[in-house]
């Protein structure tokens, strides 16, 4: 099954480019040529692939690319160019999609809460040893449905709550173990596992490197009540992207408060791995979008919060735009700020930025919008029938770096 099955099409605009990078489209040619009145994807793989490997690099672990932040099968690709072989799934078509393309991928099921069904298919099927959890009932159902032991590779991830933090995304609210149940997890599971795991997630687009610091000294805490060894550290996602106007630490500060954590919690000993999402694929995608209709400082454009810009809508996020005018030499007018509307007919469809654009803006023009290889074009829905886009590779590099 492929995840296209499930959202709104984004089609290709050109059969996929085996060719090398250099002779890619460039964004602008492809806006002269095509003038798409619909919203136009452009995939940067050389910005994933660059982006994964840095981060790979310099990660003091191993790095799963958390599959859910942009499944598109040629992001997939580009990050496993940048050296990545672990992903990490929370579905089965998540699965089947990553086994499809990379028989020799190792995936690790990370979702704490999983269909019965999907749990058999993972592990007999798809070769998934990695199961996380945050309740007994969800052990037990691991338990059954795989019918493994320790002896034949079962690892058991117990995903621990942490206090609300200061993330863009706050994700304890829905998933993790409280510290207490969180103990009596681990020593429950140990005798079940081959690998014994504790992971967590800090929150999304994530700036304060101590948050993984405070939540290690947690992980320690828990681990030592539990009173059995722990495998492995899964220290989550939540490495943040630049957007306009964030001031983001480089990764390296991120990960010396992680070594450092990890010592200070007494878990130097376990494998550390880490499940970027975000990092690795932001900078690889940008939208091209076309305006409708001006009214003062509101642009109705042709995407919006039901397609790939919800991350713009309620949470606010901010995105970095250039004006496209293919037939005109570049506008010299000063920028200003501009809010969106968005295509369908929901007054919640709205983007309220600012974002910069030459004032001269009018119906007619393109603006592309950077940043949005994160939670952009998986999040895009059909409401209102608005539910077309095409996505094209290119060689630019991204309107903003990592
Ligand atoms: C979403 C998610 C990630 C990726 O988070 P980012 O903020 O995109 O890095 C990693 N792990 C789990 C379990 C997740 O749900």
């Amino acid at each position: 099954m492929s995840l296209l099955d499930n959202r709104a099409s984004v089609l290709a605009l050109r059969h996929r480019y085996d060719a090398a990078a250099a002779i890619l489209p460039e964004v602008a040619d492809m806006v002269s040529v095509e003038r798409p009145a619909e919203p136009m994807h452009c995939l940067r793989p050389a910005a994933v692939s660059a982006a994964s490997r840095d981060f790979a690099s310099a990660f003091p672990g191993t790095t799963l690319y958390a599959v859910k932040c942009n499944p598109e099968p040629a992001v997939l690709r580009a990050v496993w160019e940048g050296g990545v072989r672990h992903f990490d799934c929370a579905s089965e078509p998540e699965i089947a999609l990553v086994r499809g393309m990379f028989p020799e991928a190792t995936i690790h099921f990370m979702h704490p809460v999983k269909a019965r069904g999907a749990i058999r298919a993972a592990w007999s099927r798809h070769d998934v040893r990695d199961f996380v959890l945050d309740h007994p009932d969800e052990l037990a159902k691991i338990l059954t449905e795989t019918e493994a032991s320790a002896a034949e590779g079962l690892g058991l991830f117990v995903r621990l709550a942490l206090p609300k933090g200061s993330a863009a995304y706050d994700l304890s609210g829905k998933f993790g173990a409280e510290p207490d149940v969180a103990a009596e997890l681990l020593a429950l599971a140990r005798p079940h596992a081959a690998r014994l795991g504790i992971c967590f997630h800090v929150g999304s687009q994530m700036l304060d490197p101590l948050a993984w610091r405070r939540a290690l000294k947690l992980a320690g805490e828990v681990v030592a009540r539990s009173g059995v060894i722990v495998d492995v550290v899964d220290v989550g996602g939540g490495f943040p992207a630049r957007y306009p106007g964030d001031e983001v630490p480089p990764l390296g500060a991120f990960f010396a408060e992680i070594e450092m954590g990890l010592e200070d919690a007494g878990l130097a000993n376990a494998e550390l791995w880490a499940e970027p999402g975000r990092a690795l694929v932001a900078t690889g995608t940008s939208v091209v979008v076309q305006v409708q209709l001006r009214r003062g400082n509101a642009l109705f454009i042709n995407d919006g919060v039901y397609g790939s810009l919800s991350d713009a809508g309620a949470p606010g996020f901010i995105y970095p735009t250039r004006l496209l005018r293919p037939d005109a030499p570049a506008s010299d007018s000063p920028e200003e700020g501009f809010i969106f509307f968005g295509p369908t007919c929901d007054s919640a469809d709205r983007m309220a930025g600012p974002f910069l654009l030459p004032n001269d803006v009018e119906e007619g023009d393109w603006i592309e919008i950077g940043q949005l290889g994160a939670y952009g074009a998986c999040l895009r829905t059909g409401f209102n029938g608005f539910d077309r886009a095409r996505v094209v590779e290119v060689r630019d590099a991204p309107l903003m770096r990592g």
